[in-house]
């Protein structure tokens, strides 16, 4: 089941799609074929490293765009799509949900049907190796009340955000297209993820980038969400190993087994950057902690029983909460080229008439 593929990857200048396709062309001899609209949070220099790649192919494309998605699907005929394009902010979608619905929903439907007619004629012996793995959340489970319960597979759907809502009716929709067309699908639902290259919207890089510049480091309420974070490196390679060997018509919970509150993760950060770089004495990053009025509809907590995955597939999270956060602070304090151009829009240059 080594055979070299060509993956379809959508969302692949976001920050997890990224990590995924780094991580396909350093270990495999499989083509990689991104397609991604370019939004605020598409950025092509997370894919600097690999932009000269011969495997790798990038197209500017809206997964709305019905004609485009034939045209794509006809040219580079992939053997399976890893579909990770979303709007991906809770605070984005309580503000603005219309494109949250678009592109996750009607988007993802958009694809579905574009991916199972061009399935539905390929050669059968393609046709059988042919999947569609899809990205999701831990998010569409809702919250958790009581401490020693955690979201397995069979957790009923409960979501509290447009975002997680979204997110929810696109995986009912790739669920359908598997019952009802027999399309061969894989999804996946992850929990929360940091590391390297993720937009400073989201709280670990917004944290950092804050502290560093001295300015306030801003909670919803109290602080006491506990979310589960994963290394987004060990979610790559969970997700390229249910496309590799899950099976077909399965759902994956993938987690890390870190449980946090957000407080507890800013102190973290807070005490991870006193020790790599130390203030004025006497100075301490914890005093830039400001409580701000908690986000409406705010999920108490979300954690993963990801045993499914661990048992059925051999995987396992490489990184602890407490290195995975080394390694992302020393990776920004490191790369303040990336998130300088991105802080101060500069990035989106990139975006103007770019099609290699
Ligand atoms: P991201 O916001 O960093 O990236 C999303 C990418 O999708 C961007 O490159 C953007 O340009 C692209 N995109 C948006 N709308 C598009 C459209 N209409 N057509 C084509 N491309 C479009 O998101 P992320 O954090 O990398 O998340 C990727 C996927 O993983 C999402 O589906 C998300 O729901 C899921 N997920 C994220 C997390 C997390 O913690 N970040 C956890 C679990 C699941």
């Amino acid at each position: 089941s080594q055979r070299a593929m060509k993956i379809l990857v959508t969302g692949g200048a976001g920050f997890i799609g990224s990590a995924v396709i780094r991580h396909i062309l350093e270990n495999t001899d499989d083509s990689v074929v991104n397609l991604d609209k370019l939004t605020y949070a598409g950025n092509l220099e997370s894919l600097e490293g690999v932009a000269g790649n011969e495997h790798y192919l990038f197209e500017q494309v809206d997964i709305c765009d019905r004609e485009e998605l034939v045209r794509v699907f006809a040219i580079h005929q992939p053997d399976a799509v890893m579909h990770l394009a979303a709007e991906s902010h809770v605070d984005r979608s309580i503000d603005g949900p219309a494109t949250f619905v678009e592109t996750n929903i009607v988007g993802t439907s958009t694809i579905l049907q574009v991916a199972q007619k061009y399935w539905s004629a390929l050669p059968e012996e393609r046709r059988e190796c042919f999947r569609f793995h899809h990205v999701s959340t831990d998010e569409v489970y809702g919250d958790l009340a009581d401490p020693e319960e955690f979201f397995t597979e069979e957790t009923s759907y409960a979501p509290s955000s447009p975002y997680s809502a979204s997110k929810a009716a696109s995986d009912h929709l790739v669920r359908a297209w598997q019952r009802t067309y027999g399309f061969p699908t894989i999804i996946t639902n992850c929990s929360n993820n940091y590391g390297p290259y993720q937009f400073p919207e989201k709280l670990i890089p917004l944290m950092i980038l804050n502290a560093l510049e001295g300015k306030a480091l801003p909670i919803y309420g109290n602080g006491q969400q506990i979310r589960d974070w994963l290394h987004v490196e060990d979610h790559a390679r969970a997700l390229l190993l249910v496309l590799r060997q899950g099976k077909i018509g399965e759902t994956y919970n993938i987690g890390g087994h870190n449980e946090k509150s957000n407080l507890e993760v800013v102190h973290t950060l807070c005490d991870v950057l006193q020790e790599m770089v130390p203030g004025e004495e006497g100075s301490s990053y914890r005093d830039l902690i400001s409580h701000v009025a908690d986000r409406p509809g705010h999920d108490l907590r979300y954690a993963i029983d990801a045993g499914k995955i661990e048992r059925e597939l051999g995987w396992r999270p490489q990184e602890t909460f407490e290195s995975g956060i080394r390694k992302t602070v020393q990776w920004y304090l490191d790369n303040k080229g990336w998130w300088s151009r991105v802080l101060d829009g500069s990035y989106n240059r990139q975006r103007l008439g770019v099609r290699a």
